[in-house]
């Protein structure tokens, strides 16, 4: 984004404007705590501000600040449509391409709002007049700060914005472990604590609201770890009938595919996720090092993301996936050893 960019944006934000936010289908904790530390900056600027998610979120996010004005478009799509049609300004966080909004794709791009995207991964589309990517960052809900800062306006950042902001640089950085986090993203953290947000309350809300039936699962999925030596990589399975039994609920199977990686020399870890009802497998990857799971994804399972983090799909059933994840693991196998 460039200085005249900001300058821009300055002047559009000067007087009140319907404005749209919308995050990534199936929003995660980045997604969520960007665009409602958004929402509460601009709404204290007196816009109109809708937040509007493609589908629901997992109920560990329900508490966020903001959350229940969130519209979620499965369920109110002709008001959603009539809001996003009247929209000004649609600034579109945490993804990096439209279809990444499931339906919500076709409103979005007939829209004559002036698009703003903030993002952090890899290859974004150029749908957006104005766009700030960087995939050095580990979390948009960081860039959302860093944007507060090109805009002049840290100093208006409230206990609500704080917390948001916490929830999603929390999430998406594995609670400040994985390589992504950066002293710059420690420095952030600290003016967001004091700004307000209850860095251990945060934490206890998102992590220690399990499930006895979310433990169970955990229990099924680690049961059902397979390792491959040969090329340090290990996969999780679980069947539609697997969740089932332990009542899966959106969200239970988040960070699971990270014991894959944990395991002492695993460069590759992958959770296959079977969903009946849609037909399709779901496919979440990650990886250690320069082993770039984002192309991984790319190429061979309709996704994509980052270079350590990225997901994607496939519409055969479980046991073809799993054994064409097999099939190309031949072509990595150096990467994967070196
Ligand atoms: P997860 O495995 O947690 O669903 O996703 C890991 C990362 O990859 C997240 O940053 C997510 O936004 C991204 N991601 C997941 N699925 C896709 C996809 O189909 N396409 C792209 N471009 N990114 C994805
Ligand atoms: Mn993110």
């Amino acid at each position: 984004m460039t200085k005249n960019d900001i300058l821009e944006l300055k002047q559009l934000l000067k007087d009140p404007k319907n404005i749209v936010i919308v995050p990534h289908k199936n929003p995660d904790g980045d997604a969520m705590g960007s665009s409602l530390g958004l929402y509460h900056y601009l709404t204290a600027l007196h816009h109109n501000v809708d937040v509007i998610v493609p589908n629901d979120y997992p109920a560990f996010l329900k508490w966020i600040p903001g959350d229940n004005s969130v519209l979620i478009y499965e369920s109110n799509v002709d008001k959603a449509n009539k809001i996003i049609d009247e929209a000004d300004l649609i600034f579109t966080l945490d993804f990096n391409a439209l279809h990444r909004t499931g339906e919500m794709e076709l409103p979005l791009t007939e829209s004559k709002a002036v698009k703003i995207l903030i993002d952090h991964h890899q290859q974004p589309d150029s749908y957006a007049k104005y766009i700030y990517s960087d995939v050095s960052i580990c979390a948009t809900s960081q860039m959302i700060y860093h944007f507060l800062e090109m805009l002049d306006t840290t100093k208006s950042i409230t206990p609500e914005i704080a917390t948001c902001l916490y929830v999603g640089i929390m999430t998406d950085t594995g609670s400040f472990r994985f390589p992504s986090t950066t002293s710059i993203t420690h420095r952030v953290i600290a003016d967001l604590i004091d700004k307000g947000a209850d860095n251990s309350k945060i934490h206890n809300n998102v992590y220690d609201t399990n499930s006895f039936n979310k433990l169970q699962l955990l229990g099924c999925a680690l049961n059902n770890l397979k390792v491959l030596p040969e090329f340090n990589t290990a996969y999780i399975t679980l069947s539609q009938e697997e969740l089932n039994k332990y009542q899966f609920r959106k969200g239970d199977t988040e960070g699971i595919v990270n014991y894959g990686l944990s395991i002492d020399g695993i460069k590759f870890a992958v959770i296959f996720i079977e969903h009946k009802q849609e037909g399709i497998v779901k496919i979440s990857l990650r990886s250690k090092g320069d082993f770039d799971v984002n192309n991984l994804a790319r190429e061979h399972f309709n996704g994509g993301g980052h270079i350590n983090a990225a997901g994607g799909r496939s519409s055969e059933n479980l046991d073809n996936t799993i054994a064409y994840l097999k099939s190309i693991l031949a072509n990595y196998k150096e990467e994967l050893n070196s």
